[in-house]
C-alpha cells in the first residue's frame, strides 16, 4: 500500500482520469517519466476544450452575438480561476501567453525597453533552463547590459551569500527559476525576493516546474513577475500566464502589438487597451485558457498538498531504489527537490540508456533538459531525467529499476 493512501490520495481514480496512461508502448504497459517535459491531460481537460469547439466557439471580447458573449464570459472567467490559483490581487494582473518561454520574452522586451539600459546588469541563476537564459542574454546584448549569474555548490544549491554580494544599484532585475527543472532543486524564492527588494529590485520568478507540486502565492512570494506553463501543469499546450504587479505592468510597455490590444487607432497615432488587453495582442488562445482553468480546478480538486506528499513518496521510494544501483550516479542533492531525479550510469551514454529503457514502454528524457549550463557545471554532457507526476506509482519505479538493469546487462 502507499503511504499516501493514509492521506486518502485515490491513485487508482486519478490514474483512471488520464486516458493516456492506459495505452500501451512497445507492447507494454506505459509508464510515463518524462513529465517536466510535459504532462498528460485529465479527461475534465479534454472534455472542457472539447465543448468549447463543440458547443461555443466564438472569437472574444469583439462580438455582440451570443456565442461570442459566452466563450468571452469562459475566457474571463478562467483568468479568474488563474488569479485565485496563484492568489494574484487581481484578474487584471494576469496575462494569457503562449507559454513561460513566451512569459520570460515579453518581460525582457517590456521590462528591458523600459527600464534596461547600458552598463546595466541582470541576475539570473545557474539553474536556470534556457528559457530563463538567453532572452536576457539578449536583452543584455541589445542594451549593452551585463548578464550576472548567481553559482550553485555541488548539491545544486545556489549561494545566497554570494548573490548578496551581486546585488548594486546598477542591477535592474533579478530572474530566477523556483524550481530547476534539470535537477529539482526548489529554490528559495520568497528569501531570494526579500533580498532584491532590500534594494529596491524587482523579481521574476520562472515557475514552469513549481505550480504543478505544490501552492503558489505571488504575494507571499512578493513576486513582481511570475511565469509559468499549462501544459506542464495537466493543461494544455499552447497556453500559459504572464503574471505582473498591476504598477509595473502600467509602467511597462506592451510587447506585441495589433488587435485587441490598443484603444484608439488612427495613422498618426495608437493609444493602448487597458490591463489585461494591452499585453494580449491578436486573437488569443481561449480554448487554451478554458482548458487551463479545467487543470487547475483539477489540481485544486485532488489537493495540492496532497499530491505534493504522494510526489515526495515517490521520490524517497525511487531515491532510495537508485540508491542500491551500483555505477548510478544522481545528480542534484538539493535538501528542497521536487520528483525529479536525474542520473547517469557509468559507462553508458545516456542517450543509449533513453533508447533501451524506451523499449520497455518507459518514457524518460535524456540531455542536457535545456539546461546546458548545469551539465557544465557538473562537468558533464547531460543525464537521464525520471520526472515523477501525481500519477506515477511505487510499481512504475520498479519497473524503471527493472529496465535501468538490463540496460547495465545490454552495456556492461
Ligand atoms: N522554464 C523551466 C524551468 C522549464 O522547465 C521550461 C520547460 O521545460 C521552460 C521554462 C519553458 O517552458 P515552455 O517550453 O512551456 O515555454
Amino acid at each position: 500500500m502507499l503511504k499516501t493512501d493514509k492521506l486518502e490520495y485515490n491513485i487508482e481514480k486519478i490514474r483512471g482520469d488520464f486516458p493516456i496512461l492506459h495505452r500501451q508502448v512497445h507492447n507494454k504497459p506505459f509508464v510515463y517519466f518524462d513529465n517536466a517535459a510535459t504532462t498528460h491531460k485529465p479527461l475534465e481537460v479534454i472534455e472542457r476544450m472539447d465543448r468549447v469547439y463543440r458547443e461555443t466557439n466564438s472569437n472574444i471580447h469583439r462580438g455582440v452575438h451570443y456565442l461570442s458573449d459566452v466563450t468571452t464570459r469562459e475566457f474571463e472567467s478562467a483568468r479568474e480561476t488563474v488569479r485565485g490559483f496563484i492568489n494574484a490581487r487581481n484578474d487584471h494582473e494576469i496575462i494569457f501567453t503562449s507559454g513561460t518561454t513566451a512569459g520570460i520574452n515579453l518581460a525582457a522586451f517590456s521590462f528591458g525597453e523600459r527600464y534596461v539600459g547600458e552598463n546595466d546588469e541582470i541576475v539570473v541563476s545557474a539553474l536556470e533552463h534556457h528559457a530563463n537564459i538567453v532572452p536576457w542574454q539578449m536583452l543584455c546584448e541589445r542594451k549593452r547590459a551585463k548578464l550576472r549569474v548567481i553559482p550553485m555548490d555541488d548539491h545544486g544549491e545556489l549561494d545566497i551569500e554570494e548573490y548578496k554580494e551581486m546585488l548594486n544599484d546598477r542591477t535592474r532585475l533579478v530572474a530566477v527559476t523556483h524550481v530547476a527543472n534539470s535537477i529539482g532543486t526548489v529554490n528559495p524564492v520568497k528569501k531570494i525576493t526579500g533580498i532584491a527588494h532590500e534594494h529596491g529590485i524587482p523579481v521574476l520568478i520562472d515557475g514552469a516546474q513549481a505550480v504543478q507540486h505544490g501552492s503558489v502565492d505571488v504575494q507571499d512570494l512578493d513576486a513582481d513577475m511570475y511565469v509559468f506553463s499549462g501544459h506542464k501543469m495537466y493543461g494544455p499546450t499552447g497556453i500559459g500566464v504572464f503574471y505582473g504587479k498591476e504598477n509595473i505592468l502600467e509602467e511597462i510597455p506592451p510587447y506585441q502589438t495589433g488587435g485587441e490590444m490598443v484603444d484608439q487607432v488612427t495613422f498618426e497615432k495608437t493609444t493602448f487597451n487597458q490591463l489585461p488587453l494591452k499585453f494580449e495582442a491578436g486573437t488569443p488562445n481561449y480554448t487554451g485558457a478554458i482548458g487551463l482553468a479545467a487543470a487547475i480546478d483539477y489540481l485544486v480538486e485532488t489537493g495540492l498538498d496532497k499530491i505534493a506528499a504522494h510526489e515526495k513518496d515517490l521520490l524517497d521510494y525511487a531515491a532510495g531504489r537508485f540508491a542500491q544501483i551500483d555505477g548510478l550516479k544522481v545528480f542534484g542533492a538539493a535538501r528542497e527537490k521536487i520528483s525529479v531525479i536525474s542520473f547517469v550510469l557509468e559507462d553508458i551514454h545516456p542517450y543509449d540508456a533513453g533508447m533501451v529503457i524506451d523499449k520497455f514502454g518507459i518514457a524518460v528524457r535524456t540531455g542536457t533538459h535545456c539546461a546546458q549550463p548545469v551539465m557544465d557545471r557538473f562537468g558533464i554532457r547531460g543525464t537521464i531525467r525520471a520526472s515523477m507526476a501525481m500519477y506515477n506509482t511505487r510499481e512504475e519505479v520498479d519497473r524503471l529499476c527493472e529496465a535501468i538493469g538490463k540496460v547495465k546487462e545490454m552495456f556492461g
